[in-house]
């Protein structure tokens, strides 16, 4: 009965894989004979790897399936710091690129036997002499596997130009760790029937080879040829959004910061809302108490907002200054404005994701200075953003009679405030 792997041979090979970054850690992977990019797309999860490279001697392959590799969108909406870059090439592994020089790990997943022998050779002094990568998976057919598929004569594949024993391998493999500094592990995978194993080893037989010294022995000789060489043809490449742009920074920072400025103002118009309601039905008001009544909603606003908003709770005194949000007026060309002004220490202190893509309050003044869509206070202290209900408002929360904080407030340039309004 033919032997049936589970999960399948192929799966297995490439969690082999997998398995090896995972556990070392690994920047900068090449997979020699990508074929049809199925390895490299689950490599781009892990995200340990900021450098993902393919090479095939087949382009047409490669292109059947690379758009694949692209992000997802998730990654856009929601970048984060990793960083990863895909490049995929057509090429033989028989020639010397240089910008394969300088990988943590290659492999070569079932490759070596598409090769003629004289192209092994070729393929050994270009991989462990030429890239020399700190590690090398190389996977392939165990012929002494073979009599357990009922029915197979010759070659596992049509395209195979041979299939080694264990001893083959190993001695193919250690030629080469002598040769170019390298030493080797055994392994595969595809067990055999119970009580096999030993006499016939695994189906897919895997040398893992490390350099000499790892990482910090690097016998890398860049400059040393004539002149570099690029023989490969780039058929693919793809950077991922990361935070380590600085204009994907400014762009997630700048959509944060107006999502809870607009909030905060939601919040603090609907608690002023509430309690000018409440005033207005109390006959021949006191001024005093209409005063006091007022500061206390500020601080209650402002505490609701953020504790609210943000999940963080009442800040120290000290803090409190600065935490009040108000009206502010701007005149426009025609009309006057009403905007609610949020300070930038309230977005800063309240909002998590706000202080951590900033870093601090000065930064984050810097970048929203250079952001048209976000309008800024004159001093650059607040984030400015339209009370669109202005203009409906009744007598009760007429701007006059406010009691609020009105100092007139300009944009910063005439130009910057027709962008502002052209995002509005
Ligand atoms: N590694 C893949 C598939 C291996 S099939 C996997 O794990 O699924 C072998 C692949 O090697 C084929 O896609 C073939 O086009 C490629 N190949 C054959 N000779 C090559 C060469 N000289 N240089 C690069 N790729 C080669």
């Amino acid at each position: 009965m033919e032997p049936t792997f589970s999960p399948p041979l192929h799966m297995q090979r490439h969690q082999f894989v997998i398995d090896f970054v995972k556990r070392n850690k690994t920047q900068k992977v090449v997979d020699l004979g990508c074929s049809e990019c199925s390895l490299l797309k689950k490599l781009k999860f892990h995200r340990e790897i900021e450098l993902l490279v393919g090479v095939d001697i087949n382009g047409a392959k490669v292109k059947r399936k690379m758009h694949g590799l692209a992000p997802i969108s998730s990654y856009y909406l929601q970048p984060t710091y990793d960083q990863l870059r895909i490049e995929l090439y057509q090429g033989s592994v028989t020639q010397k690129d240089v910008r394969l020089r300088g990988f943590d790990l290659a492999t070569c997943i079932e490759l070596i036997e598409h090769l003629t022998l004289a192209d092994v050779e070729r393929f050994s002094e270009v991989v462990f002499g030429y890239m020399t990568p700190v590690a090398v998976i190389v996977s392939t057919p165990n012929s002494e596997f073979n009599p357990l598929f009922p029915g197979l004569t010759g070659f596992r594949h049509s395209d195979h130009k041979f299939e080694w024993t264990r001893a083959e391998f190993k001695s193919w493999a250690l030629k080469v760790c002598l040769e170019y500094g390298y030493e080797v592990d055994f392994t595969g995978v595809g067990q055999a029937p119970p009580g096999q194993q030993e006499r016939v080893g695994f189906c897919s037989q895997i040398g893992v080879f490390h350099r000499l010294g790892g990482r910090d022995s690097c016998n890398m000789l860049y400059g040393d040829d004539a002149e570099d060489m690029f023989s490969y043809t780039l058929l693919y490449s793809i950077n991922y959004p990361s935070l380590r742009d600085q204009n994907i920074l400014r762009r997630v920072l700048v959509s944060e910061v107006l999502y809870w400025a607009e909030k905060l103002k939601g919040r603090w118009l609907e608690q002023k809302r509430d309690y000018s309601f409440t005033l207005c039905q109390t006959e021949g008001g006191v001024s005093e108490r209409r005063m006091e009544m007022e500061n206390k909603q500020t601080a209650y606003a402002t505490e609701a907002c953020g504790a609210e908003m943000c999940g963080r709770g009442v800040a120290e005194d000290t803090e409190r200054k600065d935490e009040e949000l108000s009206w502010t007026n701007v005149q426009g060309q025609q009309e006057l404005h009403r905007f609610v002004s949020v300070p930038l220490a309230v977005l800063w202190y309240r909002c998590p994701k706000v202080s951590a893509l900033s870093g601090n309050l000065t930064n984050l003044k810097h970048i929203l200075m250079e952001a048209p869509e976000v309008k800024l206070s004159q001093d650059g202290s607040a984030v400015l953003v339209q009370d669109q209900g202005f203009e409906e408002k009744g007598d009760c929360n007429d701007l006059e009679d406010s009691g609020y904080a009105e100092a007139s407030q300009y944009s910063h340039s005439d130009e910057q405030e027709q962008a502002w309004d052209a995002n509005v």
